[in-house]
């Protein structure tokens, strides 16, 4: 709880309208993607640097929790105050402050929705490439502390391959610069890197410099139809080997597709499991990979690989693979997704391995995602409501994070950690590279202030 003299201290920080102590206001920041709750004692919306210090001064001198919240679509309760506290929104932080033409760079707040700054730079004929699933609602902010990776992934890499330099204010309240405007630097410890994917825990990404490149000429979307998962997985591979670089290659097995249509309706056929693939570059080159993809998918058993006419074409297949994460509540009101990530080579014995798992624990798991990088979202689908159902799904996270590592794989590829996974980490990290994390963690926030209980957790889960 928050004595009133700090109530008043926050509303004089941010301005009275900008600070809210209502239980209605609370809720609305209690929880994020995954529907884990826990109320805050008070939001504050700053708009700045120094109001940000001031608020994590004041947190260090009146020992109080406070937790950075971009949008709030977190898929590990990153977001969410699991020790009560302040959450600091940057809902008010969203100016795209320039793009620099002649350099390639945007500077942005953190709280921009990573679609608006898409949509800005390519109207200039530039390209910022990291594209969350929730670009339409996530924010710079967010995308940079669990370093947000995407379906181009595959090809332009995930969030951290963007980020040249950032303006952090450390836990202990001091503005940082860390990093460069310019294409190269590497004067000193490289601290840009140490704060994108560190989960808000280690400081408040307060602006971000960010390296943009030219947007392709043109693009070619294709969707594949697969009688079986396995077939499309080995397709993926086929891809690979074929030396083309998509620059989407998503998985989306038949639970989903099923699901989704049910939802969007945008016309799929409801059988089968589906590639969806783009590639991008000039028009003769998308022109020859896009016939090359296609021989592989046929030599891989698809039944029909059809392609986007137009970009409204593409654009609604985009709004169904995007709409697949919340259409799967139609099979069950609770889902645990996992987002593992295995070499491209063992995806056929990852999908196998799952699909063996659901039958032997008799659960629905659906799985789709970004299969160019070996980065697939595993959905376990139980009722809360049914204790048995419920002790049964959380069981088989740990079986699938088992068979994940034993194919040489990594248990989160863009999720992080948070609280759901962080009873899991010691099944990846060895001890000694825990005690280091939570060494400079403790350096950073030497009174952990900062998004507490996430990472280390060791208590909090589902
Ligand atoms: C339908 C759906 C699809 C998704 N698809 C993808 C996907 O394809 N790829 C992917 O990577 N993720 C995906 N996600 C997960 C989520 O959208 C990303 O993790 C996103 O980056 C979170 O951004 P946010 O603004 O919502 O951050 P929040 O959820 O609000 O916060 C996430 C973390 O960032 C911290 N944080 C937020 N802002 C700051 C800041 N300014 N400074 C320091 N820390 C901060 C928070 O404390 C928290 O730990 C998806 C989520 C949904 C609901």
């Amino acid at each position: 709880m928050l004595i009133d003299a700090v109530k008043k201290e926050l509303q004089r920080i941010v301005g009275v309208e900008h600070a809210s102590f209502s239980k209605e206001a609370l809720l609305c920041y209690a929880y994020d993607a995954t529907n884990i709750r826990k109320m805050p004692d008070a939001v504050v919306f700053p708009k700045n640097a120094e109001e940000v210090s001031l608020i994590l001064k004041m947190a260090n001198a009146e020992r109080f929790p406070v937790v950075p919240r971009g949008a709030g679509s977190g898929f590990t309760g990153g977001s969410v105050p699991v020790d009560g506290g302040v959450v600091l929104s940057t809902e008010r932080m969203r100016e795209i402050h320039s793009i620099d033409e002649a350099n390639l760079t945007a500077t942005v707040a953190p709280g921009v929705i990573t679609w608006e700054l898409q949509q800005e730079v390519e109207k200039r004929g530039l390209f910022y490439p990291p594209d969350p699933t929730s670009l339409n609602f996530s924010t710079i902010g967010g995308n940079i502390a669990e370093n947000a990776g995407g379906p181009r992934a595959v090809k332009y890499g995930v969030t951290r391959d963007y980020v040249l330099g950032l303006e952090v204010v450390l836990p202990t309240g001091e503005i940082i610069n860390t990093g460069v405007k310019t294409a190269k630097g590497v004067v000193g410890y490289d601290l840009t890197r140490l704060i994108v994917g560190s989960e808000g825990t280690l400081g408040v990404v307060t602006k971000a410099v960010l390296r943009l490149i030219p947007l392709p000429e043109s693009t070619r979307t294709l969707l594949a139809v697969f009688p079986e998962l396995a077939d499309a997985a080995s397709a993926v591979s086929g891809i690979i080997k074929a030396r083309i670089t998509p620059s989407t290659l998503e998985i989306v097995d038949s639970i989903s597709i099923r699901c989704v249509e049910e939802y969007a309706n945008v016309g799929l056929p409801k059988a089968g499991s589906f590639l969806i693939i783009e590639v991008d570059g000039t028009v003769e080159g998308t022109s020859k990979e896009a016939d090359e993809v296609r021989r592989v998918c046929l030599e891989n058993r698809a039944s029909s690989v059809d392609e986007a006419v137009d970009k409204k074409e593409a654009r609604n297949l985009w709004k169904a693979r995007r709409a697949i994460s919340a259409s799967l509540f139609r099979i069950k009101p609770n889902k645990i997704n996992e987002d593992v990530v295995v070499p491209r080579s063992e995806i056929p014995a990852l999908v196998s391995g799952i699909s063996g798992i659901a039958q032997r624990r008799g659960l629905l798991i659906a799985c789709f995602g970004h299969a160019g990088d070996g980065n697939i979202h595993v959905n376990i689908m139980y009722d809360g409501k049914d204790a048995k159902e419920s002790e049964v799904a959380h069981e088989t996270v740990g079986e699938v994070f088992k068979l994940t590592l034993s194919l040489g794989g990594t248990i989160s590829g863009e999720h992080g950690v948070g609280i759901t996974k962080a009873p899991y980490l010691a099944m990846e990290l060895g001890s000694d590279a825990i005690s280091l994390m939570k060494r400079i963690k403790a350096n950073f926030d030497p009174n952990g202030i900062l998004n507490p209980g996430k990472v280390f957790a060791g208590g909090h889960s589902r």
